[in-house]
């Protein structure tokens, strides 16, 4: 591991602040010091309040922020004085201590200081770094893992037990610190949790955290516990039916629709085939507060109802013994390892699923270089359970709200590089669903960056080019719930007489049959979504109100109304409902250039501003209007409509 120090780097970080956001970056880059959230560091100043009398202030990181990414508003200061005599007080519950931190806060609104902060405020040097570090969980997660933990660092470091963090932790740390250290003390190491870096100024205390890690890498290296990745005994065979199978028994389990990721890399799926799997997986995470996203145990296999019952017993045995009642949350699995799909990741947002698979990359890491140093053995179990139902952690998920309307579900959108295909990814995306957009414009890869959105270049008239969007939109997102039928094409205006084959095959093509095909490999997606499947045809008013010129066109979307229409028939009793929007006069969208409109205008013998809002509202329609609707039609409000036929054209004579 290599110091990521630079000064140019650093000179940018200015105010007294400034080196304790610059390292604390540092660490928060190295995913295998901190992941999601994870570790926390401070300073400690000598500040002037407005009396001009001085104080001494510990700035901490506040809940809510990552190292990666954190700013100087996310240090919350507090009274320093104050909060290291809690240290010596018999004892303090969880929700005194929150009271004490958040009471001795010195800037009003500041993030709730980390469950750490009475910890780092007990230990004297100014600059204080904590990470998780998967070398030091490795280690310490070995046979005599005690004993090699000081045996790589001497009286270097001082070794404390297993005590959940809070206020014991931070009592027993301040007792035991002045015990243990001595001059050479550089650091602590918390068995089974991380390790703390300490030193007078912002780059030592980092560099110590470094060298210290490094200590544990070189130990693993020279036991020959460092590269330890397994390869696949046999290739991975995922099936998007499987997946999708998978997903609705996780959801139905949870009670929530939920997306999965799959991932099939060598690693992942070396490991999800690994002959001793039962052991290594099943006994606890790396560090016990990756429980709160990934749950005690991963499933082995796809037996949610197996993997509840088994939830259920571990609930039940720690519960026992805790003081107060505790509240049991959903028994549906995070992760599921499978010896043919590899690892699966399940959460209720794509972003949860994405960081579930980042903390599983680690443990794997973990768990095959301790097993490498003699054998894998996790933190008892109650430690797990004490953290996972936390008081403090239960209260964060009650805080957490109600979830958006589409929260767990996926929707497909074609077209969805420009016009109201666009439009539509955006209303879906901010009503909380995962969004998958087919586009032949390549542009649809790089238009949305984020892990809720996955864009696929692909020509809906090619069969095998929609089995593939559909395999990579599955293995990233675990189904399809929702489809919107947006992509179309709008052939020059031509009266039929002149109206080229070419021209005719190819309207019937984009707009019919290419609907057909995307239909068709979605079917048995949708009979498997949670909460039924929903399909939103973009038709168009040409279908009740066919234009003159628009022959092929009109035809053209007048088929797919049609094939919409069966489709409600046959498709009602999977639970899935499709419907209609006929869209008119929607001017920012690809199909209406200059040119078109122009001659769409000339049809009615009109001008272009005429035709444009040539409606009974006189009112403009928008594609975000168009979309809106789409996303709706999707929701609770539509719930118990299928085959219907919306107009969204500001009210068309000819319609009504
Ligand atoms: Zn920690």
């Amino acid at each position: 591991m290599k110091s990521l120090w630079n000064d140019a780097e650093a000179a940018q970080f200015s105010g007294p602040l400034g080196p304790r956001v610059y390292t604390s970056r540092l660490l928060g880059r190295d995913r295998s010091l901190v992941l999601h959230g994870g570790g926390n560091t401070s300073v400690k100043l000598r500040e002037k309040n407005l009396f001009g009398e001085e104080e001494d202030v510990l700035y901490v990181k506040g809940s809510g922020w990552d190292l990666e990414t954190i700013e100087p508003a996310g240090f919350t200061p507090v009274a320093l004085g104050y909060v290291r005599k809690l240290a010596g007080l018999p004892s303090l519950s969880d929700p005194q201590m929150v009271n004490e931190l958040n009471t001795h806060m010195l800037r009003a609104g500041a993030p709730s200081p980390s469950v750490e902060t009475i910890l780092h405020a007990s230990l004297p040097h100014k600059y204080v770094d904590h990470t998780h570090a998967d070398a030091v969980l490795s280690v310490s997660n070995a046979p005599d893992g005690e004993k090699r933990i000081r045996e790589i660092y001497g009286d270097r470091v001082v070794v404390i037990p297993y005590i959940m963090a809070g206020f014991d932790l931070a009592a027993y740390c301040a007792r035991e610190f002045s015990r243990q250290a001595g001059g050479k003390t550089v650091g602590m190491v918390l068995l089974s949790h991380g390790i703390f870096s300490f030193g007078p100024d912002a780059r030592t205390s980092y560099e110590l955290m470094i060298e210290l890690v490094s200590m544990a890498e070189d130990y693993l290296a020279k036991k020959k516990a460092w590269s330890v990745g397994v390869a696949p005994r046999a290739p991975g065979a995922m099936k998007r039916e499987d997946v999708a199978a998978l997903r609705r028994a996780i959801s139905d389990q949870a009670g929530f629709p939920m997306v999965l990721k799959v991932n099939d890399t060598p690693k992942f799926l070396g490991f999800a085939q690994h002959p001793e799997l039962e052991r290594l997986s099943q006994q606890g995470p790396a560090t016990p507060d990756h429980v709160i996203r990934t749950k005690p145990f991963p499933m082995i296999g796809r037996d949610v109802g197996g993997y509840a019952r088994r939830y259920r017993e571990y609930f039940e045995r720690f519960s026992a013994k805790a003081k107060e009642k505790k509240t049991m949350l959903d028994a549906a699995p995070r992760m599921a390892l499978d010896p043919q799909l590899g690892f699966v990741a399940a959460g209720r947002t794509a972003k949860d699923t994405a960081i579930v698979e980042e903390l599983y990359d680690h443990t794997i890491d973990v768990i095959l270089r301790s097993e490498a140093l003699g054998g894998w053995r996790a933190l008892d179990q109650q430690h797990t359970f004490d953290i996972e139902y936390w008081d403090l952690e239960q209260a964060k998920l009650r805080k957490a709200g109600s979830p958006p309307v589409f929260a767990g579900e996926v929707v497909l959108v074609t077209g969805a590089a420009s016009g109201i295909g666009k439009a539509c990814v955006e209303a879906f995306l901010k009503r909380g669903a995962a969004v998958v957009g087919l586009d032949r414009n390549a542009a649809v890869t790089s238009q949305w960056k984020r892990p809720d959105f996955l864009g696929i270049e692909c020509d809906l008239t090619d069969a095998r080019a929609i089995q593939g969007g559909l395999d990579a939109a599955v293995k990233r997102f675990g189904g399809i719930d929702m489809l919107v039928l947006n992509a179309g094409i709008f052939p020059s205006s031509q009266a039929i007489q002149d109206i080229a084959a070419d021209s005719w095959r190819s309207a019937m093509t984009v707009n019919v049959e290419a609907n057909l095909l995307v239909m068709q490999a979605c079917h048995p997606l949708l009979k498997l979504a949670p909460r039924g499947g929903r399909i939103v045809v973009v038709g168009s008013k040409d279908v009740p109100a066919p234009g003159p010129g628009a022959a092929a066109y009109s035809a053209s979307k007048a088929a797919l109304n049609q094939l919409a229409r069966v489709a409600a028939l046959e498709w009602g009793k999977d639970g899935i409902r499709i419907n209609t929007l006929h869209p008119n006069a929607v001017y920012d969208t690809a199909l209406w250039t200059d040119e078109v409109l122009a001659s769409r205008a000339k049809a009615y013998n009109q001008t272009v501003e005429q035709y444009k809002k040539n409606n009974l509202l006189r009112t403009e329609v928008a594609s975000k209007d168009v979309a809106e609707l789409a996303a709706e039609m999707c929701g609770p409000l539509f719930a118990k409509t299928t085959a219907a036929q919306v107009p969204v054209d500001g009210g068309n004579e000819r319609v009504v």
